[in-house]
């Protein structure tokens, strides 16, 4: 008998772009952007990844290639809300997700609360209420983080086979 619980990690980086508006879990934050086809949502892009793996259905590149113009400027918490069905079609459901974002601008704890609310009403498709969490961590002045060039965000995800 195979598992009822698999786990699922996700991982993604886009460059800053300061011309165009930051967007991270769907909210819409200070400071510059970052750069990608779709509004390069890296939270929603990781925390995709994080439950496609484990659900068996790949990776969000393959699903949603940036080569297909339906994709250009994609409002990425809808592309995460069609994952969310894939993977329930699949027959699985997130129990709970961990994410960290390290940015080094803009300070990101007086956000917390509304990407972790935007992201529990996506996951939980309105009728379930997945714990979810998310941590800021800086770059200490190294790296492409540190050096303010990047944003990086992994996410872990535990799903659980469907019971309904
Ligand atoms: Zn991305």
């Amino acid at each position: 008998v195979s598992p009822d619980v698999r786990v699922g990690l996700g991982y993604d980086i886009h460059q800053v772009d300061p011309a165009r508006p930051l967007v991270l879990a769907g909210v819409v934050l200070p400071g510059p952007g970052l750069a990608g086809h779709s509004d390069a949502d890296a939270v929603a892009h990781a925390v995709a990844d994080a439950l496609l793996g484990p659900a068996g259905l790949g990776d969000l590149g393959s699903l949603y290639p940036a080569s297909d113009d339906r994709y250009a400027g994609a409002d990425s918490m809808q592309l995460l809300g069609d994952v969310v069905a894939r993977v329930h079609d699949a027959g699985w459901e997130a129990v709970n997700v961990d994410v960290v974002v390290a940015a080094e601008a803009p300070p990101l704890a007086p956000y917390v609360d509304a990407m972790c609310a935007a992201l529990r009403a996506v996951l939980g498709r309105g009728v379930r209420d997945p714990f979810v969490s998310l941590k800021p961590k800086r770059g200490e002045a190294v790296g492409a983080v540190g050096r303010r060039e990047a944003i990086a965000v992994w996410a872990v995800a535990l799903l659980e086979r469907r019971r309904t």
